[in-house]
């Protein structure tokens, strides 16, 4: 590609609303241009790259025994009815009608639509195991789209489905799959950990976040050094010891003004842990309260998962107040009628607490749950947090931040069950397909390499997922025989298969440098009049900053072995 022709409309600025580094990057390398709040145009750059990590997808799949298959965006909304999540998906489903009325929606993921076909299509257990992928545009109305493609209400997916027999089939078609996620990101150049997670409204028995390391992530994981157990905050088991606190008779006393913890706290001169925070929601629908100790956050992940509910909303102040017969922040467990009550474990059975009184400016202290009031149920309910101690070996944790780029789940017979995805076994009895899931997100894959490599001139792309590998930069135009050798060596670069750029824009040499950076070319091959009298150009990596002379006569096959030698290391590490 000629500089000069080509469609690469770089900016000096990002626009204000990029927050994030690879968002304010693929702006100004222009990679990406939004069209509406969530929705991408992709330039070629961005196209190249993308590109890129979707054939690193194929080949690693491909290799692990999938096929590659396209299903429709379009779905009937019969499918979705049929699995319950016409309802249960909420607002994030876009939904749409033909012109005959029939409602559709654009597919957020296929679960679906693939086990439909292979309801029709497989018979008998030779038809199995069978794993199925695509890469196509998915449609989500997320409620914060955001970070540009990192979190798009239109985006890129891979996502792919396996069948098996049984459940030591799926585990295994599960392994593979861990397997091929492991070398994908790798030759994406990402440095990455895999973390147990929850299996959300997808549903399913359990489920791996490919997570990148990223202070800017959205997610948070909690990691032990020592023995390498990692899971998502939302998942982490979290066993909160309480230090005694002397037990005691139930007594309502005036807490004028304190609402919170804290101020609840303060005023009665004792720790927040000695404080129980009594969180009323609406977990579908019904009230419920959850019970947790002061001094740590509920995990609602955890509560909806203890309440087995398809949503949980935070009651608002109305209903609060309603509920409790107070204002906000008296609510507690004491005489609440009607709301079904569930305590984090370590609360169970114990005294001494302060509870709100549902009595405006009161609490209670001294109260004993099992005395003074009963849970419904007990679950591990709160936020893991730094220090907490490893459910695997007891060593304190550290959180981390990190994006997550691709999510395993096994699904087990959520799906086949809806949707009599049936099969003979060898004495010809009916027996479900056990399945498993397993989602790429590519253009946050691109952006989650971006977040990792660069530095403040631009992108430092891993080789392997760079949409060119050389820019040849043409120091000065007037030259003729710089130019001479520039088209030479783009010519023969371009014939043995490296991706190059020439730079052959009237354009000062510092403006092609800003750009080169900017865009982050693995390799800038400077061709200046000095060097090209001595026979020589001078290559630059982009990585390194490291620059060196090549003679001019082989110059491209070194760069080109370079380049090679970069794309195996990604490879085969
Ligand atoms: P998140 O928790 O970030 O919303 P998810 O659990 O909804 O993700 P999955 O349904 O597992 O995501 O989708 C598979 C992959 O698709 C994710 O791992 C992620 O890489 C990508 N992905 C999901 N939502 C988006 C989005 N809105 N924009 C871009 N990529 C996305
Ligand atoms: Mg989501």
């Amino acid at each position: 590609m000629r500089f000069s022709k080509a469609f690469f409309p770089t900016l000096k600025e990002a626009p204000a609303e990029a927050e994030v580094v690879s968002h304010r990057l693929m702006m100004r390398a222009s990679m990406i241009r939004r069209l509406a709040a969530g929705v991408y145009t992709l330039l070629p750059l961005g196209v190249r790259a993308q590109r890129k990590v979707e054939q690193i997808c194929r080949e690693e799949l491909d290799r692990a025994g999938a096929q590659e298959v396209f299903l429709p965006t379009l779905n009937p909304a019969e499918l979705w009815q049929q699995s319950g999540r016409w309802d249960a998906y909420g607002k994030e489903l876009i939904r749409l009608q033909d012109r005959h009325g029939r409602d559709f929606c654009l597919g957020p993921t296929h679960e679906e639509v693939i086990t439909n076909l292979v309801s029709r299509e497989v018979r008998s257990y030779r038809d199995l195991p069978q794993n199925l992928y695509q890469i196509q545009t998915k449609f989500r109305d997320e409620i914060r789209p955001r970070f540009g493609v990192m979190r798009g209400r239109e985006f890129t997916m891979k996502d792919g489905y396996s069948f098996d027999r049984d459940e030591k089939g799926a585990e295994e078609s599960y392994g593979l799959m861990v397997e091929a996620y492991k070398r994908i990101f790798r030759r994406c150049g990402l440095t990455f950990g895999v973390a147990a997670a929850d299996s959300g409204a997808i549903g399913g028995s359990f489920s791996h976040e490919f997570m990148v390391m990223a202070d800017t992530g959205e997610e948070a994981i909690s990691v032990c050094g020592k023995c390498g157990y990692s899971a998502n905050v939302e998942k982490t088991p979290v066993e909160i010891s309480l230090p005694d606190n002397g037990g005691g008779e139930l007594e309502k006393v005036h807490t004028p003004g304190a609402h919170t913890v804290d101020e609840v706290a303060s005023f009665l001169d004792l720790p927040p842990e000695q404080i129980t925070k009594t969180l009323l929601y609406m977990a579908d629908d019904e009230p419920a309260a959850l019970m947790i100790p002061g001094h740590r956050e509920l995990n609602e992940i955890k509560a909806k998962n203890a309440l087995d509910a398809a949503t949980l909303f935070l009651a608002d102040a109305a209903e609060v107040e309603r509920l409790s017969k107070a204002a906000v922040g008296f609510a507690g467990p004491v005489g609440l009628a009607g709301v079904r009550i569930v305590a984090d474990n370590s609360l169970k059975g114990r005294g001494g607490l302060v509870l709100g009184a549902n009595e405006t400016d009161h609490h209670y202290t001294g109260g004993e749950e099992g005395r003074d009031f009963r849970a419904d149920a007990y679950a591990d309910l709160t936020l893991a947090e730094e220090g907490d101690p490893c459910a695997e070996c007891g060593e304190p944790m550290n959180i981390r931040r990190g994006i997550e780029v691709g999510h395993v789940f096994k699904l087990g017979c959520k799906y086949s069950e809806a949707l009599e995805a049936n099969y003979l076994d060898e004495n010809g009895k009916t027996k479900t397909i056990v399945m498993g899931c397993y989602g790429i997100g590519i253009g946050r894959t691109v952006a989650a390499a971006i977040e990792q490599n660069h530095d403040e001139n631009g992108i430092i792309w891993p080789t392997p997922i760079a949409p060119y590998h050389v820019d040849i930069v043409l120091v000065n135009m007037k030259d003729a025989v710089c130019r001479e050798e520039a088209e030479k060596l783009y010519t023969t670069l371009s014939g043995l298969g490296v991706e190059a750029v020439l730079d052959d824009r009237d354009e000062r040499a510092g403006v092609k440098f800003k750009d080169a950076d900017l865009i982050g070319f693995p390799y800038q091959v400077i061709v200046g009049p000095k060097g090209i009298k001595e026979g020589q150009v001078e290559v630059k990596s982009r990585k390194t900053g490291e620059r060196e002379f090549l003679p001019l006569e082989g110059a491209a096959e070194a760069i080109r072995a370079k380049i090679l030698g970069e794309i195996e290391a990604f490879t085969s590490s």
